[in-house]
């Protein structure tokens, strides 16, 4: 094993402890910054030893970013035990054990250098090589074990694969899956001798029928499916679905909301196509082109724009680049934890958010991921993907064949989903972004960024009216705002009507907004503006008729282009064009859009939507500011653009109608309601036996606003049961305060807390982390209500601090008007409630507690659990009493009802 004599630092909220030639000693935060300061120290994960120490600038041998170097694809949990236990190597036992492990965990991961069968070592001597000309803190120590390559190793570009163009898919025949088909196919995958469950047999058959062909134009068929946790739902609906493909020859696309669940599905492949070489080309994941790696902004960050650890990063993800199975940076197998290593430099510059792709001009267009992964798409049986790009590519109408056959998972998200997709939003940042990509860039900047007349300057050359239609874009885009608007505005100096409009809008949300928000995000209702107001709107809705015209003009020209096919038109100029139409499409739509709000500022409100302009801020920074749009009924534009043109749509999840007893709410909630056909229903419970195995305590004593007893609340619980416990809160202020009193105390019994908003680290690791530690507690927001599956140990009490109330914004407002006022606010808390009781059980054999502490919860909300488990309103001292001993066997004591009286608490009714 190498041998590396090189000292250790780790820091936990417990303490710091370096570790030498006679092992690990705890030292004070003075000495380890001087040490650290002196001598190079192995560490893990440099910007959370960096916080624990409270000293963010330290720096060292970062054993992840070693990891990310030997094995660039590979999943592991970046803790010392998550390192162990990929290499190995025993857990430590405790924080010094720890920091005694570190010099361990370095050898064993160099000892990979000079291993024949190193799987990643193609790459790794050149990329080493530049990374020592640019600093990086291992590639000496690396470099002294990692064999010179004997022949020079291909380019990274030239090493991936290349995509193959295929004939167009013939439409999917028209067949009906017979009786008893799915649940064969079923029984097939869940394998010989697994036992049957009626639930998951019930669920495929009624699947079934949304697949059949349908009755009539705009009608889908449609099955709105409530399918209790443990139903096994995901194979329920794959069953008929991977039959349908096959037997038809058609896609179905299965969309999700989070990547947990979009994960799992991609798992869940392996039983329907076990051969992985088929089940690539049978089975793809799609995302959004903003979640993958663009090659040529990997070039241009590997050829000198990025500098500095921003180009370290980008030597790392080329290493990832010629490992990974998709090219996905977003949830795929880049690991979460690297950006966060580099405090996110560079990373988000090196997919194609800002629609610059140059698209068959690029040279790496015949290897670039995003094309592959719609091209893989066009073939598929199944194509896993989530609810905004179905819905994105549904509206823009931009997928070859449409999209006939989908399945929702985690349909209670649909609303949610829909009412982003089909938001305007008119701000300063959305209109600067507009003018880039028209105009270019407009001063000296590095990288590629490209304009469009740099993208489409060959059509032009060749064709007048199109050059003429682009320069009378660029000009008009002149009136956008441009660098350095933000400062304009907020010092009362606009250039042009849009940065004039901008500091109106935010003249009238100071004006107007609600004191008690200070240092946040503002807004006010868009209702009786001022003069000042609707002029700056007229003449900022002007600005974009003038803009909106040549953008038409451009789109329509280059569709003529496409249409007459002149010589000139090759494959790559044919591709840029369409790519072009594309981006024009959209971003016309937008303008469009944008013309309309304004059109309407000092005129009659339109009823369909929701008015209202913002200030965003963060701790009293300005960062954004605009007018925004949303449907009131966001499932309207759903049902129009996605569902109608269905043939056949399962929309599914666990609590589709948010506790309700009917169909209404989960008919609203989807688009159902909009539709001219009736849905098929179907409702499988819940095989859990909940009464048995969870109990809800709502806490009658720790009082609203005093966070000290708060804290102290959050630190008994996961004290009592021992970790394992996800804390949820409806505001980041009181998460920050809670962690910040309680973190070091619990840390010294052993009892790892993280928390999203604090710990530098993406949310999922965050929950990779505290999976993979049953000690550990995580605390968290909104993302954490409904996107952690954790099964087993890891979590056996949620606390919820408050009653997920929504925030009161002028949007809220408008739809509580309209759904039936307080009985809307309760659906929606229900089904908040509802989702974060979910997190507690999770399979066969899970066992825990659901605390929520507010004694001021109505009771009219706690039907929003499972039928049976039982609800006490009893003292913090009695809830920790129960905690502790629910870890031996739950509920604490039998209980009748659905609510009872705990030894001191009151009854409410
Ligand atoms: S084709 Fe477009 S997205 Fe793909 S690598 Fe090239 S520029 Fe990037």
């Amino acid at each position: 094993m190498s041998q590396l004599s090189l000292p250790a630092l780790h820091a936990s909220h417990a303490g710091i402890w370096l570790s030498g030639p006679n092992g690990p000693r705890p030292v004070g935060r003075g000495e380890a910054i001087a040490r650290a300061s002196e001598t190079p120290h192995l560490l893990l994960n440099a910007p959370l030893t960096g916080q624990r120490l409270g000293y963010p600038e330290v720096s060292g041998l970062d054993l992840l970013e070693l990891f990310a170097f030997i094995h660039p694809a590979r999943f592991v949990v970046p803790t010392v035990a998550g390192l162990a236990a990929d290499l190995g190597l025993e857990a430590p036992a405790d924080d010094a054990a720890a920091a005694a492990l570190l010099p361990a965990i370095a050898a064993r991961l160099l000892d990979v250098l000079g291993d024949d069968a190193w799987a990643e070592r193609e790459g790794a001597w050149t990329s080493n090589a530049t990374l020592q000309r640019l600093g990086w803190a291992w590639a000496g120590i690396v470099g002294q074990r990692i064999r010179r390559p004997e022949r020079a190793e291909r380019m990274l570009f030239s090493r991936l694969e290349q995509w193959e163009e295929s004939a167009e898919r013939p439409p999917p025949g028209l067949i009906r899956l017979g009786d008893g088909e799915a649940e064969a196919r079923l029984d097939l995958l869940t394998g010989a001798g697994s036992e049957q469950r009626q639930g998951q047999r019930a669920f495929a058959a009624a699947a079934s029928q949304a697949f059949a062909p349908r009755d009539r134009r705009d009608a889908p068929n449609l099955l709105l499916a409530e399918a209790g946790t443990g139903i096994g739902k995901t194979l329920a609906y794959l069953a008929p679905a991977s039959l349908w493909a096959e037997k038809a020859g058609g896609t179905v696309w299965v969309s999700t909301y989070t990547k947990a669940l979009q994960r799992q599905l991609d798992a869940e492949g392996r039983r329907i196509v076990p051969d992985a070489t088929e089940r690539k080309r049978r089975i793809v994941v799609r995302k959004g082109r903003e979640n993958y790696l663009c090659l040529l902004n990997l070039e241009d960050a590997l050829q000198g724009s990025f500098s500095g650890r921003a180009a370290v990063l980008a030597q790392l993800i080329g290493r990832w680049a010629a490992y990974t199975k998709d090219g996905d940076m977003v949830g795929g197998d880049l690991p979460g934890w690297l950006p966060s290593l580099f405090r996110r430099a560079g990373a988000t510059a090196l997919t194609d958010r800002r629609g610059e792709c140059v698209y068959a001009g690029c040279p790496h267009y015949r290897r670039c991921f995003i094309e592959r992964a719609e091209r893989a798409a066009r073939g598929a049986d199944l194509v896993i993907a989530n609810h905004a790009l179905v819905m994105v590519s549904a509206a823009r109408g931009r997928l070859a064949g449409g999209l006939e056959r989908i399945v929702f998972d985690e349909g209670h998200h649909l609303f949610d989903a829909a009412d982003s997709t089909f938001a305007v939003a008119l701000s300063g940042a959305e209109t600067i972004e507009l003018r880039r990509w028209i105009i270019g860039p407009e001063r000296a900047s590095r990288g590629r960024r490209r304009g469009l007349s740099a993208r489409l300057m060959d059509v032009c050359s060749y064709d007048d009216q199109g050059a003429a239609a682009l320069e009378g874009a660029i000009q008009a885009a002149h009136a956008l705002p441009a660098d350095g608007w933000l400062g304009r505005v907020v010092e009362g100096a606009p250039w042009g009507p849009l940065e004039s409009l901008f500091g109106a809008v935010r003249g009238t949300v100071l004006a107007r907004a609600r004191a008690e928000d200070a240092g946040y995000g503002l807004e006010t209702e868009l209702a009786e503006p001022d003069g000042a107001l609707v002029s700056a709107a007229a003449a900022a809705l002007e600005a974009l008729e003038s803009l909106q015209r040549p953008l038409a003009a451009l789109r329509m020209r280059l569709e003529a282009v496409l249409e007459e096919a002149p010589d000139w038109l090759d494959g790559a100029a044919r591709a840029r064009v369409e790519g072009a139409i594309a981006g024009l499409t959209w971003r016309g739509g937008a303008v469009v859009a944008w013309g309309q709000l304004l059109a309407r500022v000092g005129g009659a409100p339109d009823p369909d939507f929701v008015d209202w302009l913002n200030l965003d801020r963060v701790e009293g920074r300005e960062l954004d500011v605009g007018l925004q749009r949303r449907w009131l009924d966001p499932t309207r534009p759903l049902a129009k653009a996605v569902l109608e043109p269905a043939h056949g749509v399962v929309v599914t999840s666990a609590t589709l109608r948010g506790g309700e007893e009917g169909w209404d709410v989960a008919e609203n909630r989807t688009g159902a309601a909009h539709l001219a056909g009736s849905p098929f229903h179907f409702h499988a419970p819940s095989p859990f036996d909940y009464a048995a195995n969870a109990e809800v305590l709502v806490v009658t004593d720790v009082r609203q606003g005093d966070l000290a007893a708060l804290a102290n609340a959050y630190a008994r619980l996961i004290a009592a049961a021992n970790g394992g416990t996800l804390g949820l809160f409806t505001a980041v202020q009181r998460l920050k305060a809670v962690h910040a009193r309680i973190a070091d105390r619990l840390a010294r019994d052993r009892l790892p807390l993280l928390a999203q908003h604090v710990d530098p680290i993406d949310t999922g690791t965050l929950v990779d982390m505290f999976r993979a530690d049953p000690a550990a507690s995580l605390l968290g927001t909104d993302a954490l209500r409904d996107g952690v599956d954790v099964p087993g140990e890891s979590l056996r009490l949620v606390v919820m601090e408050r009653v997920p109330w929504p925030r009161p914004t002028v949007l809220h407002a408008a739809r509580r008007l309209a759904g039936g006022g307080s009985a809307y606010d309760d659906r929606v808390v229900k089904a908040r409630l509802a989702q974060a009781f979910g997190r507690l059980i999770r399979r066969q054999g899970d066992r825990g507690t659901f605390v929520i502490l507010s004694a001021a919860c109505p009771s009219r909300l706690l039907t929003a659990f499972p039928e049976g488990v039982q609800v006490s309103r009893v003292p913090l001292d009695e809830a920790i009493g129960r905690v502790g001993a629910a870890q031996g066997g739950l509920p604490g004591a039998a209980h009748g009802g659905r609510e009872v009286e705990g030894t001191s608490g009151t009854l409410r009714s």
